[in-house]
């Protein structure tokens, strides 16, 4: 974690941390940005972000939007429809049950339509400085099986394991860290192995193909 501290100073930060950096870490917007984030490139999550919040900034404005409207703005981030109804409804259940206000139990952020442990655990990271949480999206899950911290079949499995086998100071980090990593060198496919500072820990479990150097 140290070396991949060192080497990703400087690289491109993943997109809602860049949202939550300058929202000043307001958690209304870290959710909506986690939100549209899910299966989308981070540019596409910047600028779907940027359109919808500079038309609606709070839970109350942004409930009053019509979902053709949403989908309209967020467009093209994948499944912007599926997306612009449960952006919508996570607002109407913010306004109408938590006072406009981004619950701060893992609990009560699973009611949120859309809302799974992956979005639930980064906004308790970045939003409520929450030390106790893993968020593992598909980088996390993929780069933790490659370097043999998990053995798992999935991101669900692969939070629960990390808790086992990581060091607690590190868990609010392993996403920043890794998801750098993985959009980076450790990519899905052909990881770049011969300039990763870290492949001398690495056993590259599953690897079959890396990039040329
Ligand atoms: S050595 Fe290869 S598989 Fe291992 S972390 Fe680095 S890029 Fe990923």
């Amino acid at each position: 974690m140290r070396a991949l501290a060192r080497a990703i100073d400087g690289l491109e930060l993943p997109a809602v941390e860049k949202i939550s950096e300058s929202s000043q870490e307001d958690p209304f917007q870290v959710l909506i940005g986690t939100l549209l984030s899910a299966r989308t490139q981070d540019a596409t999550t910047a600028a779907a972000s940027e359109r919808l919040f500079a038309a609606a900034r709070t839970p109350k404005t942004m409930a009053a939007l019509t979902v053709k409207r949403i989908e309209r703005l967020i467009y093209p981030v994948s499944f912007y429809r599926h997306k612009a109804r449960h952006v919508k409804a996570t607002c109407r259940i913010l306004v109408d049950r938590f006072h406009s206000r981004v619950p701060q139990t893992m609990e009560e952020l699973l009611t949120l339509p859309g809302v799974g442990r992956k979005t639930a655990n980064l906004v308790l990271i970045l939003a409520f400085k929450s030390a106790k949480n893993i968020c593992v999206d598909t980088h996390v899950h993929r780069i933790s099986n490659r370097l043999g911290w998990v053995k798992t079949a999935s991101p669900d499995e692969t939070e629960r394991a990390l808790y086992e086998s990581t060091t607690p100071r590190w868990w609010p980090i392993i996403n920043l860290y890794l998801v750098t990593w993985g959009q980076n060198v450790c990519r899905p496919v052909y990881p770049r192995c011969g300039e990763c500072v870290i492949s001398r820990w690495c056993p590259r479990i599953g690897v079959v193909r890396t990039a040329r150097t």
